[in-house]
């Protein structure tokens, strides 16, 4: 049996035949415009309505994540930039189909160039293009296949018209060629709990319809014509956790009764609800960012109080961790850093833009402090990106000076932990964001393919800093949580507890398998498999010594 390796998203498995998703339209030919530009270019304006109106039915149909992307696909379809661009190609002789396509390649290169988040969405507008060609060739969209029996869909990336046609009853799994841990394909396999492995080179090469193969995102690997053992094997690992994910919803406990709450990661009001239903304790890291991502100016404090008031209401007397604004890097938000940079992720970004642009981090602090006042939520607030004792002051004592009751500090850059001491000193509570403190441990950009084995919260050297921070967090007796995606590996949010975290964060649909995984262990033997994960040597044998 040989086995293909990516990146895996989620912990799942799943066992079932191949069905490749068809290639793309090839490209249209250079042939000249034999008709008129004026009614050629009213052809592609009609067809990108279709397109744009296709895509929004689609997305009134899928409802959530899905629904957002969709509609975003939409705006693009419709984008008046490109139809201008599409004119102005017909104009010089460009046939219709040919217009169209390479002015959605035009903006594509455009987004490719500004890296990380954008450079995702790129496949976006290759969707789009292929839609809107198949609509003036007259033939059917590019899509996913239908099938009567459950199957494992590879493709080159899902774009997402695909990912919100995609029929969840029968697909068990995903894998990409390309695409990342922030592609699409990721973010459907997250919110959707489907196994997924992306980025696996080869894949549409090297496996056929129909062949029989194990996705195991766990472990980032795709077997080819597995034996019956490890088919039976997979399919009970399968069946045991969603049998742990349809489990009755308790609150976070080991085996032995140790409390560790369990929290959800929010971007928005919209994500409360799901958040309650997973039986989220509170909100152990709300991205306040994600709110304003498409703004160019700040935000005012009577638009920010009323967004942070939703997200408080919906857990009264429960705890609320909000996160001040996070930008820079993946996130850009062009009011508190605009400038170029040459290596974005170690640049001007969190507390640090923060601090340049103080009336912007008072305003925040100031809208929080009225949310806190407004409802019953138990309020934490918290910045990102802060590397020592003298930023914690500086935030500890602005947060009070607005009237918050509890501030804290992100653990992300590794500086923190080596001075963990000082910082839990002065900060009421630390969380431990294991997305960048892993890209900056490990020194791996987070966004980039390429690195995305080093991207490891399971490395002992990242592992090692978490205990530091837990450590000092009990010595000085203030809380440490974790709120970066290791929480939501069962295996590793055990290793987590056993070095000291004392409550987990992560997206809703991961509660209910950290939760039965809490359960099965005591702390004496969470505590016991940190130590062996912290004797490891690298990332594969830390998951190992904890496995056996
Ligand atoms: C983290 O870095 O782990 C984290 C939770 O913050 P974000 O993923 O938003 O950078
Ligand atoms: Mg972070």
């Amino acid at each position: 049996m040989s086995a293909l390796s990516g990146v895996g998203v989620g912990r799942g498995i799943a066992a079932a035949k191949v069905l490749k998703m068809p290639e793309p339209l090839a490209p249209p030919s250079d042939e000249p415009l034999a008709a008129d530009a004026g009614a050629e270019h009213q052809r592609v304006q009609a067809a990108l309505t279709e397109v744009a109106d296709d895509l929004n039915a689609r997305a009134a149909a899928a409802g959530g994540d899905a629904q957002q992307v969709l509609e975003a696909a939409a705006l693009m379809a419709q984008d008046p930039a490109i139809l201008d661009d599409v004119r102005s190609r017909l104009d010089v002789g460009a046939n219709a189909e040919k217009a169209a396509w390479d002015a959605y390649a035009a903006f594509r290169d455009m987004l490719t160039q500004m890296g990380g988040y954008m450079a995702e969405r790129a496949t976006d507008l290759d969707d789009v293009a292929q839609r809107v060609v198949a609509r003036l060739r007259g033939v059917p969209a590019p899509g996913v296949p239908a099938s009567d029996e459950p199957f494992v869909l590879v493709a080159r990336d899902l774009a997402p018209a695909d990912t919100a046609t995609l029929d969840l009853e029968q697909t068990l799994a995903l894998v990409t060629e390309d695409g990342g841990p922030t592609s699409h394909t990721a973010i459907l396999a997250r919110s959707k709990s489907l196994p997924a492995v992306v980025g696996v080179v080869g894949v549409l090469d090297a496996v056929a319809d129909g062949q029989l193969v194990i996705v195991d995102a766990k472990a980032g690997t795709v077997a080819l014509d597995p034996d019956d053992a490890s088919v039976t094997a997979a399919g009970a690992e399968r069946a045991s956790r969603l049998a742990a994910a349809s489990a009755p919803i308790t609150d976070g406990a080991l085996a032995d009764g140790t409390k560790v709450p369990l929290l959800a990661n929010v971007g928005s009001g919209k994500d409360a609800p799901g958040a309650v239903e997973a039986g989220a304790e509170g909100v152990g890291l709300f991205r306040t960012e994600f709110l304003f991502l498409g703004a160019s100016a700040a935000p005012s404090v009577e638009e920010q109080t009323a967004a942070y008031t939703e997200v408080l209401r919906a857990f009264p007397g429960k705890k609320v961790v909000v996160r001040v604004l996070d930008a820079g890097a993946d996130k850009p938000l062009s009011f508190l850093n605009d400038a170029h940079e040459e290596n974005p992720a170690l640049g001007l970004r969190g507390i640090r833009a923060l601090r340049a642009s103080e009336q912007i981090l008072r305003d925040q602090l100031t809208a929080l402090a009225n949310a806190q006042a407004a409802t019953e939520a138990e309020l934490h607030v918290m910045a990102p990106m802060i590397a020592d004792r003298e930023e914690t002051e500086y935030f500890v004592a602005l947060g009070k000076e607005l009237g918050l009751a509890s501030v804290g500090a992100m653990a992300e850059v590794p500086s923190i932990a080596v001075l963990a001491d000082q910082v839990t000193e002065v900060a009421d509570f630390v969380s431990i964001g294991t997305n960048d403190l892993t890209q900056y441990t490990m020194a791996a950009d987070r966004q980039l393919g390429s690195v995305a084995a080093l991207q490891d919260p399971w490395h002992p050297a990242v592992l090692r800093l978490v205990k530091m921070l837990g450590d000092a967090g009990a010595a000085a007796g203030k809380p440490v949580g974790v709120c970066g995606e290791a929480a939501a590996d069962p295996a590793l949010a055990v290793v987590l507890v056993g070095l000291g975290a004392t409550s987990l964060s992560m997206s809703a649909s991961a509660i209910a398998e950290v939760r039965a995984e809490l359960l099965t262990v005591t702390l004496e033997q969470a505590k016991e498999r940190a130590a062996r994960a912290l004797a490891a040597s690298s990332a594969a044998q830390a998951r190992q010594a904890v496995s056996s």
